[in-house]
């Protein structure tokens, strides 16, 4: 980073709103006390191209979530979910040895378009450069779970050579072949006693 900020720094980023995207208010599987929802699937309360119908008091899980383009700075600006289809979210790998909580992020590409994202294989090499953990996730059908493969590895080369058209040729074949896995409907665990209907 230019003016020295860590990589791994975390933070809301000056002048990054959400604005009309509700990409999380689709893509994520939420298990909320107040709010129970599978990816894929619009939530309930969203007002499509406007945000969150129950923006005041939406649940804490949604007041809690924060997306990789709103929190890292090296996430490239172009790539506001919504207008990118390019959905960043922290990740954390945890070590087996010891049990230490490392950053990393992973990357959703919402639609083939995302692909061409303007500022996508800027801000994957520049994760890879950082040694910071990468992992492609390819969501299932809606409702279903999700297929993640860790892609340090088979982006080095390209990042270390600065091929971009390899680097995303590596992620299109990544996605596609993740694609064509099994996906599980997603089953949520039960909820508390007194809490149906939500
Ligand atoms: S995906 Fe990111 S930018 Fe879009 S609504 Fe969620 S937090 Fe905001
Ligand atoms: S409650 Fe609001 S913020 Fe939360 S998922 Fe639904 S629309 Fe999005």
């Amino acid at each position: 980073m230019p003016d020295g900020t860590a990589m791994t720094d975390i933070g809301l980023v000056p002048g990054r709103e959400c604005g009309p995207c509700t990409v999380c208010c689709v893509a994520l599987t939420i298990d909320d006390p107040d709010l129970r929802k599978v990816q894929g699937y619009r939530c309930r309360n969203m007002l499509p191209g406007k945000g969150c119908g129950i923006y005041e008091t939406r649940p804490q899980a949604c007041r809690a979530f924060f997306c990789g383009w709103r929190q890292l700075k090296w996430v490239r600006p172009t790539l506001r979910p919504d207008q990118s289809g390019v959905l960043v979210r922290l990740h954390y790998e945890v070590a087996k040895t010891t049990g230490e909580q490392r950053l990393g992020v992973m990357i959703t590409l919402l639609t083939d378009a995302a692909l061409k994202a303007e500022g996508l294989a800027e801000t994957v090499a520049a994760a890879v450069n950082a040694e910071i953990p990468v992992y492609l996730h390819v969501p299932g059908p809606p409702g279903h779970t999700a297929a993640e493969a860790r892609i340090n590895d088979v982006l080095r080369d390209a990042v270390i050579t600065h091929d971009k058209p390899a680097l995303l040729e590596t992620l299109r074949r990544a996605r596609a072949k993740a694609k064509g896995g099994k996906f599980k409907p997603i089953v949520l665990p039960p909820r508390p006693a007194g809490r149906a209907g939500q």
